[in-house]
């Protein structure tokens, strides 16, 4: 198993403060990287930034945006607007 400090590229996945999550207990605020929204940092995930000087904080959105394509994000979207329909 790889340990997560090898890796060169780290992404820590952070939700946007204010979106109704559950928020980890030590949890703090901090910035995503990617649109410079409040988003809420577990104590873990602050050891791994501290740890890894690659380590980048994005919001949940930002990190979807990074994976997949405009084109992708809208069929899921669109699956997900099907789903909500059929419900
Ligand atoms: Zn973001």
């Amino acid at each position: 198993m790889t340990d997560p400090k090898d890796y060169d590229d780290v992404t820590i996945v952070c939700f946007r403060v204010g979106e109704r999550v559950l928020v980890v207990d030590g949890a703090s605020k901090t910035k995503c990287e990617g649109c410079a929204m409040d988003v809420w940092i577990a104590p873990s995930s602050r050891r791994i930034r501290a740890e890894n000087k690659h380590a980048r904080v994005v919001c949940a959105q930002c990190a979807a945006k990074r994976l997949v394509s405009r084109e992708q994000l809208d069929e899921i979207e669109g699956t997900l607007e099907n789903r909500k329909r059929r419900n």
